[in-house]
């Protein structure tokens, strides 16, 4: 049987990953979290400071940026050029950098193509904010994934909490919120839904629900190949 591509867009703490990475499992497919891929470039880029105005400056690096995603134990691992920043990038401060570095058409181009490269041939579950839209328009399953903004900055403050970070809800918050705006507002591939994609609002419907009305999509879409 062919393999699916199915694509998860939607904005920050909509429950993506958690859902993408049980279906992913399920499936037996690869889970793709591109925003990671953003995280990580954003991560080098303020390692070395590069000015975002520079375009030779970010040209040269993002020519020699690799990328990878690695599954070790259930747990993504991304490593940037070999180095693993699987834990740096998760903080509010690169949440805030891939935000602005995700702006740039040079970036979000060669994004795509590695995302393209993983992608391609199927059996994948990748989530973002341009996956329906931009990365694979074909997706034979496009989903957007929301939830209430009060709803989305308490699951992301626990979520930080949970790792030992010190955060308060209400610059939680306004960091979700500053970054929901940019991501909306940018000229290049703004998160906005796919017109075929299925909206589920996650905010009153536990992961278990999400993922069982995906699924149901998603075993359509198998029986009518
Ligand atoms: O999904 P996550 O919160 O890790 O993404 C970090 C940032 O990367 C987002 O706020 C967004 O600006 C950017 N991003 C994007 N396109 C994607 C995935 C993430 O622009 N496909």
């Amino acid at each position: 049987m062919r393999k699916l591509i199915i694509a998860i867009d939607g904005p920050a703490g909509a429950g993506k990953s958690t859902v993408a990475k049980r279906l992913a499992k399920e499936l037996g497919y690869t889970y793709m979290d591109t925003g990671a891929m953003y995280r990580a470039f954003a991560w080098r880029v303020m390692e070395e400071r590069i000015d975002l105005g520079d375009e030779k400056e970010l040209e040269r690096i993002l020519k020699e940026t690799r990328i990878e995603l690695m599954e070790d134990n259930g747990r993504l691992r991304v490593f940037l050029n070999g180095l693993d920043v699987t834990d740096q990038i998760r903080t509010p401060e690169l949440s805030q950098m891939a935000s602005k570095v995700s702006t740039l058409k040079m970036v979000r181009k060669r994004m795509v193509e590695l995302q393209r490269a993983i992608g391609f041939q199927g059996g994948v579950v990748a989530e973002g904010r341009d996956i329906g839209t931009v990365v694979f328009p074909g997706a034979d399953v496009k989903i957007y994934l929301d939830a209430s903004p009060r709803e989305r900055a308490r699951r992301r403050f626990e979520e930080l909490k949970g790792q030992g970070k010190e955060v308060i809800l209400v610059e939680t918050l306004k960091e979700m919120d500053e970054r929901d705006r940019r991501d909306k507002g940018r000229a290049v591939a703004p998160l906005c839904k796919a017109e075929d994609a299925i909206v589920i609002d996650s905010t009153h419907f536990g992961v278990n629900g999400v993922v069982e009305r995906i699924m149901k999509e998603i075993k359509n879409k198998m029986a009518i190949q």
